[in-house]
């Protein structure tokens, strides 16, 4: 994405130009990411991927700017101190007020130059905003059903984007964690307070949750995804309360199981994946691998969590 808004002087440490490898200038030291905010329609007989089945968040630059009157995502220069998600985020507040608590991170795509880089934020709207312009780099900022996004003229640079980006609208996923065999994998003294142990690994959860996973790890297209995750706990390791969410990322749910923990862990994959959910069930437990592969799931072992 060589576009850059305009001439501004520089107002915080990540504005400014970047002369890259590839023979073109692009805008933000330390790269530029954006924010690609979808919601679900109503349409339930198609795939949650179906573009039917979502709307996104599109911006219409300011005549004056580089393309100047197409569409595109709200975004900009990543500054020094944040991630590249809470660049996306903080623009898309400044730009289209769209806020962080309102949405939630769920997957990026990462287009990377060597010397610079552009991330795309995909985020799920999970409550009702509405967006609307917040600054002069904008004309107008509107939900675009999914199945029409290509008849506006888009910036060239994310329409290049858009086959990848498809891949990853309309898509959560999930990591359910069979608490007792991931900590079970661990010999940290966890068998002398099995409530203290499942904390630890809850807040370990939080982070990963926060932190997302490599793409390739989970099987998932694109370069990063952020899971909702569910931790469930049996025995003498339940009442433990939940991680809440942050602004933007998930946290962690703490399922108590009423009885046996692995049929807690199968009834959570099979309602998340009833919801058309990525569901990835942590566990080397053969049995239960087996019973949750069964509904589409996919598994791995502790080592996927761990840190
Ligand atoms: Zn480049």
């Amino acid at each position: 994405m060589t576009d850059l808004p305009d001439s501004r002087p520089p107002r915080r440490p990540g504005d400014g130009w970047v002369e890259c490898r590839c023979g073109h200038r692009h805008w933000g030291r330390y790269g530029a990411a954006g924010l690609l905010l979808w919601r679900r329609e109503a349409d339930g007989g198609l795939p949650v991927t179906d573009p039917r089945r979502y709307a996104v968040v599109l911006q219409h630059r300011a005549v004056w700017s580089h393309h100047g009157g197409t569409w595109a995502l709200p975004g900009g220069a990543v500054n020094p101190d944040e991630t590249e998600v809470e660049g996306a985020l903080r623009e898309a507040a400044e730009e289209a007020g769209l806020p962080a608590s309102g949405v939630r991170v769920r997957a990026d795509h990462r287009l990377d130059h060597g010397d610079w880089a552009y991330t795309t934020v995909v985020a799920e709207a999970v409550r009702e905003v509405e967006p609307q312009v917040g600054d002069h780099e904008s004309i107008g900022v509107a939900w675009v059903p999914g199945a029409a996004l290509r008849d506006r003229p888009l910036l060239p640079a994310f329409a290049d984007a858009l086959p990848a980006l498809h891949e990853l609208l309309g898509r959560r996923l999930v990591i359910v964690v069979d608490g007792a065999n991931t900590m079970g994998a661990r010999p940290d003294g966890w068998w002398h307070d099995r409530h203290a142990a499942t904390e630890r690994l809850r807040d370990e959860l939080a982070t990963l949750a926060a932190a997302g996973l490599a793409a390739g790890r989970v099987g998932l297209p694109g370069h990063r995804w952020y899971p909702d995750v569910e931790l469930v706990a049996e025995g003498a390791a339940r009442g433990v309360s939940d991680a809440p969410a942050g602004d933007g990322v998930g946290g962690v749910v703490v399922v108590d199981a009423p009885g046996s923990g692995d049929d807690a862990v199968v009834a959570r994959a099979t309602a998340h994946r009833g919801d058309g959910d990525e569901v990835v069930v942590v566990t080397s437990d053969r049995e239960l691998r087996r019973r949750v592969e069964a509904t589409g799931a996919r598994t791995a072992g502790p080592g996927l969590v761990l840190p």
